[in-house]
């Protein structure tokens, strides 16, 4: 199992065998790489729960007021506007939404899950449909402050691909 005895012993669970969290590149830095294939459509693993109040670095938003905090597999998912997973943190599961090959990345989109991301960032994902520059749901772009805000709003200093 890839998460500690004390978060349960689910056998959804992602298995060590079947998932890590790798070194993918400077750019990007980690990420998680399944070690076997899935079918479009399949469950791949249950995500486990630990509940904080705030938004940090590898959460994924639970509700408007709770956010799970995953060092160990769900949040150091990558980022693709043409994801291959999709994150559903009512049921804590995570399916595949295409054909996955083994020694794949596994790619959710933020804005899936995320009201507000913990920083935003350019997207060099390469697909069609990029939107080139990710927020969460309900939060507009740095780059472009509402036309009715006065204060500046600064750049990120370091814009990655994990949250
Ligand atoms: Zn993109």
């Amino acid at each position: 199992m890839l998460y500690p005895p004390e978060l349960g012993d689910d056998p959804l669970f992602p298995r060590a065998e079947d998932f890590s969290i790798v070194f993918k590149d400077k750019e990007t830095g980690m990420g998680v790489i399944t070690y076997r294939s899935f079918k479009k459509g399949e469950l791949m693993a249950r995500i486990a729960r630990q509940s904080v109040p705030d938004l940090r670095q590898h959460t994924l938003q639970l509700t408007k007021t709770s956010h799970n905090f995953d060092p160990y597999f769900s949040g150091y998912f990558l980022h693709s506007c043409a994801p291959n997973v999709s994150v559903d943190m009512i049921k804590m599961t995570v399916t595949a939404l295409q054909d996955i090959e083994a020694d794949s990345y596994l790619y959710m989109d933020y804005a899936e899950t995320e009201d507000y991301l913990f920083k935003q960032f350019p997207c060099s994902c390469g697909a069609e449909n990029c939107r080139g520059w990710i927020t969460g749901r309900l939060e507009l772009p740095y780059q472009k402050p509402a036309s009715d805000s006065k204060t500046d709003i600064a750049l990120p200093k370091h814009a990655g691909c994990s949250l």
